[in-house]
């Protein structure tokens, strides 16, 4: 994970955050001539208006990792088959998005749970083992090496800074309160990297529960995806609890959760409905639906779907605005089908809230640069 450094970090550019919303560029979602968002215009009922949040979509981990094992795809296709095995293995989902997954699926690429599921004969053909971009636990790694296996590690590097800050301040002698979802496949890979030493919250209910010896040196860590409010409310509560808990002077909420959930606060104030495309094990979904509501408050709904065939006419009954985000595993063309979809139900406005302008890019993992 130490090659994967960031080729230009905005991490926090959240703080740098400008609004600037335009007339969507792409020819299809051009509004008319005389559209306005005003309900009427000169007596005439105007269109109705979608309001597309940007950054949405692929964050740098996700498309680093979609990248990894597309081209392990390609190398195998360029090459004579040897053996009936499938030219890649991914352990988990490469990123939580069902049609990404399924879209690599159709290309070969074969997805396990456990590592247990793949046969010793892919370790002796050197069969490439992806990790997912959520990362995985050291035992997983132990298990590989022990197998042999042909390992590609296309964990995010922002989820790999957490790894790390697991492990320093265990070797410092840190109890680690971890502020994640139980069971996420980001929260199980970051705990197991030092089990005595980690306890997981998910919110300020759980820090009423902890209890730790005094003079306990502690600190607080927490999962790449949350909603940086209720992570605010969370670490309030063990700070009041704990006044000497410490923190790393950079939030582990990385730059992408935050910039998608700026952007969907400033689409959800303009909006009486909002659409986040992704899928519902996808925590930085999820998470934006929460933003969205929030901001909505009584105002309106925020909905979750996976793709248009989701979308419900009652939902847009009494909107005249609707806000659409996307998560940071969903691809545009996704986005693109909801807003079609939109059009067809006379939101024909089509234009773009520009948030933060994001430019992060990582490097591939060694073997498929
Ligand atoms: S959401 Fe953040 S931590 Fe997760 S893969 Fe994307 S950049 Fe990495």
């Amino acid at each position: 994970m130490s090659e994967s450094k960031p080729e230009e970090n905005n991490a926090g550019s959240s703080l740098n955050s400008k609004t600037n919303i335009e007339p969507d560029s792409k020819p299809d979602s051009k509004p008319d001539s005389n559209s306005k968002s005003d309900n009427i215009i000169n007596g005439k009922k105007a269109d109705k208006s979608v309001i597309l949040a940007v950054p949405r979509g692929f964050c740098a981990g996700v498309d680093r990792a979609i990248l990894t094992v597309s081209r392990l795809l390609e190398n195998s296709a360029a090459e004579p088959k040897k053996t009936n095995l499938p030219p890649v293995y991914v352990r988990r989902q490469i990123v939580h998005n069902r049609h990404v997954v399924a879209d690599l699926s159709e290309r070969g690429a074969v997805f396990v749970n456990e590592l247990d599921e793949i046969p010793d004969e892919a370790a002796e053909a050197k069969i490439p083992v992806v990790f997912s971009a959520h990362g995985v636990s050291p035992a997983v790694v132990e298990e590989a090496q022990r197998r042999g296996l042909n390992v590609i590690d296309a964990t995010c590097p922002l989820v790999g800074k957490v790894h790390r800050e697991v492990l320093r301040y265990a070797k410092e002698g840190y109890s680690i309160v971890y502020i994640g979802h139980k069971g996420h496949d980001e929260a199980i890979g970051v705990i197991g990297e030092a089990p005595e030493n980690v306890t997981l919250v998910q919110n300020r209910e759980d820090v009423k529960k902890l209890v730790f010896p005094d003079g306990t040196p502690l600190v607080c860590l927490s999962q790449t995806t949350l909603s940086a409010e209720e992570t605010e409310d969370t670490v309030a509560a063990l700070k009041k609890k704990f006044p000497s808990i410490e923190q790393p002077s950079n939030s582990d909420i990385c730059y992408a959760t935050h910039n998608r959930q700026a952007a969907i606060k400033q689409i959800a104030e303009k909006s009486s409905c909002v659409i986040v495309v992704g899928s519902k094990n996808s925590s930085n979904s999820v998470r934006l639906v929460e933003v969205a509501q929030q901001e909505l408050a009584n105002r309106g709904k925020a909905f979750l779907v996976d793709d248009a065939e989701e979308l419900k006419d009652e939902w847009f009954e009494n909107a005249e605005t609707v806000g659409v985000s996307s998560g940071a595993s969903v691809p545009d063309v996704l986005v693109d089908e909801v807003v079609l979809a939109l059009k067809k139900r006379g939101f024909k406005n089509v234009k773009t809230l520009t948030a933060v302008e994001e430019n992060m890019h990582f490097v591939l993992p060694k073997a498929v640069r």
